[in-house]
């Protein structure tokens, strides 16, 4: 006879790998319009939209970051085109995408 307490042996699930979609938004974002602003350092433009589930998330050059209940899974997914770069670590992608704090208060002349 098989031995069925097998049946309810449950390995433990893989570590779960964090999956944080991240697209910059360089434009100012205004979803109720109202133009959000970093209350950090006062930006008002050239962001970081991260997505975590259907949490959508704001990071600003200064690396002060926030959820933003303005913005859904909708409106990121309209920025968002496809995954170019994969990070080990949250720290490690903020610092290769110049999110981490240190260009805090640059912007780009992007026109
Ligand atoms: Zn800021």
């Amino acid at each position: 006879m098989t031995d069925y307490d097998h049946d309810f042996y449950n390995p433990a699930p893989e570590p779960a790998r964090a999956v944080i979609r991240a697209v910059p938004y360089p434009a100012e974002l205004n979803p109720r319009g109202i133009t959000i602003t970093c209350t950090g350092c006062g930006a008002r433009r050239d962001w970081l939209l991260l997505a975590d589930h259907d949490q959508i998330f704001v990071r600003c050059r200064c690396a002060h970051e926030w959820r933003e209940p303005d913005l859904t899974r909708a409106d990121f997914d309209r920025h968002y085109v496809e995954p170019e770069h994969e990070w080990d670590d949250f720290d490690t992608a903020m610092r290769a995408l110049a999110f981490d704090g240190l260009l805090a208060g640059t912007t780009w002349n992007l026109d």
